[in-house]
């Protein structure tokens, strides 16, 4: 489980985030909707210790990694996965060796055992024949797809996306939340910063709407996107829904 405390976070004088409080549990999804600037993004790296956090803890299976010393960032990285709005997938290797390069590197499995590993990801996001192609070869949908198997083959316990579908063409939209949406079914601890809301709506066992750093209100989809409570989250849904 993941339990945030009163996270704060400041670049310089600008505190993005203030005071933020979130659990979620083993095999929970938590979408995270709000306003640009709100500070999702910001959250979403405060999780996995992208981000230095200016106070409060962040509690991975009950360990706080918020401390700046005596974190080990190596071993909160192996445990969450995190696909981005761009894949960075490297342009010089192969899509099979994209996804089988960490667990080797981090000498988590050995080079033969990571590369069938590998490929039963790349079968199961639906790009066991792009093995052999580079990434410049497929589709900004298939690239992403690459993107989120090489987060799983280092067997994460929690996959955090950050609008992932948002650089996509329409058109590749689509498999790209299908494949998301599988993961939720296997039972993924998953933190989800979308635009989607039909997504969130359908694959969230919750949402959380964040507006100038602070959780506004948060619950089950269906009723905070029909009623919800405050006047800051019903101006924001009136505009993007
Ligand atoms: P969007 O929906 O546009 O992605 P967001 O909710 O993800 O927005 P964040 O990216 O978390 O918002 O940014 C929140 C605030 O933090 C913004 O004011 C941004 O300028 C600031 N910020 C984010 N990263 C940094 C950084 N590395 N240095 C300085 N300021 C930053
Ligand atoms: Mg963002």
């Amino acid at each position: 489980p993941i339990q945030v405390k009163d996270l704060h976070k400041s670049f310089g004088k600008n505190e993005v985030l203030k005071g933020i409080d979130l659990e979620v549990a083993n095999g929970e999804v938590v979408a995270v909707i709000g306003p640009s600037g709100s500070g999702k993004s910001t959250l979403l790296r405060c999780l996995n210790r992208l981000e230095e956090v200016t106070s409060g803890e962040v509690l991975i299976d009950g360990v706080n990694i918020a401390p700046a010393t005596g974190t080990n960032l190596d071993k909160v990285r192996q445990k969450i996965g995190m696909v981005f709005q761009h894949f960075n997938l490297f342009p010089n290797m192969t899509v099979l060796e994209n996804v089988a390069l960490a667990p080797t590197e981090l000498r988590k499995l050995s080079k033969a055992d990571a590369r069938t590993r590998a490929q039963e990801l790349l079968d199961r996001v639906g790009l066991g024949e792009k093995a052999d192609a580079r990434p410049a070869q497929l589709s900004g949908g298939q690239k992403q797809r690459v993107a989120i198997a090489r987060a799983l083959a280092m067997s994460p316990d929690i996959m955090l996306f950050d609008e992932a579908t948002s650089a996509l063409d329409p058109e590749m939209v689509g498999e790209v939340l299908q494949v998301i949406r599988d993961l939720a079914a296997s039972g993924m601890t998953m933190v989800l910063v979308t635009h989607e809301m039909g997504f969130a709506r359908e694959v969230a066992d919750r949402v959380v709407f964040m507006a100038e750093g602070v959780v506004v209100e948060q619950g089950d989809p269906k009723v905070l996107f029909d009623a919800p409570q405050h006047q800051r989250t019903k101006d924001f849904l009136s505009k993007v829904l």
